[in-house]
């Protein structure tokens, strides 16, 4: 029998996808010797109502123009044809479903979004099912995310952690800092691919 697919799953709101977020599905992939690693743009994050994230379909549409020229990156329309709040625990089943059972996942997003993920209900079932990969900006108190990990996980964590840690200089670039900028008319230029630049501009988002 052969070794097990390894696959990433990046998910994220990516309003909009960034350099930070393409340099941390990299950096995994490399890293944790994944297969490749697919985008899962989410549809209707279950923690934003104070804020109106830009339609799930123009984010879907940045991302593929984003990963386009990566043979390692996919899109899954997964979360944004889900309909409902989209929560990991169903993602990273569904991926099984699709996939087969011998299939490792990687879940692979912010650390923030981790650990609310993990303080949400029933976290021991998608700590069974997936391995974390949590990225941080640099100068992220890691301590905030060992302390805040379920009591089982506490242990374990010392041993054999499901919760692994990724420092990415690049995520000091950030979604909100692009949308700031592209109201105030600062330039995004570098901070994102070309394509999804102009894609911004094109379409007027985030004024
Ligand atoms: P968020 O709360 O907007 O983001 C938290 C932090 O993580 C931000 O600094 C964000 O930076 C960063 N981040 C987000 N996605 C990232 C990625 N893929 N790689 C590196 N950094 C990332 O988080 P979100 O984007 O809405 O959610 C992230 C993922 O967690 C989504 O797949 C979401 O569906 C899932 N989630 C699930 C539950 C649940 O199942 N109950 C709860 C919360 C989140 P940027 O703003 O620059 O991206």
């Amino acid at each position: 029998m052969g070794q097990a697919l390894r696959i990433g799953v990046m998910g994220g709101t990516f309003d909009p996808i960034h350099y930070g977020h393409l340099v941390t599905a990299e950096e995994a992939r490399v890293q944790f010797h994944l297969d490749r690693v697919i985008f899962v743009p989410s549809g209707h994050p279950p923690h934003k109502e104070e804020r109106k994230s830009l339609d799930p379909e123009f984010r879907y549409l940045m991302v593929v123009i984003a990963t386009a020229s990566n043979p390692f990156f996919t899109v899954s329309r997964m979360e944004i044809d889900r309909p409902g709040p989209s929560y990991a625990i169903d993602t990273v089943r569904e991926l099984k479903r699709e996939l087969g059972d011998g299939v490792e996942l990687f879940f692979i997003t912010g650390a923030d979004a981790i650990l609310e993920i993990l303080t949400w209900k029933e976290p021991e079932k998608i700590l069974e099912e997936c391995i974390f990969i949590a990225a941080t900006r640099p100068g992220y108190d890691l301590r905030r995310l060992e302390e805040n990990l379920p009591e089982s996980e506490k242990i374990r964590h010392r041993t054999d952690p499901r919760v692994l840690i990724m420092e990415i200089p690049a995520l000091a670039i950030s979604s909100t800092d692009i949308r700031r900028r592209v109201k105030e008319g600062r330039p995004i230029r570098y901070l994102v691919p070309e394509g999804v630049a102009e894609f911004i501009e094109k379409h007027g988002f985030y004024r």
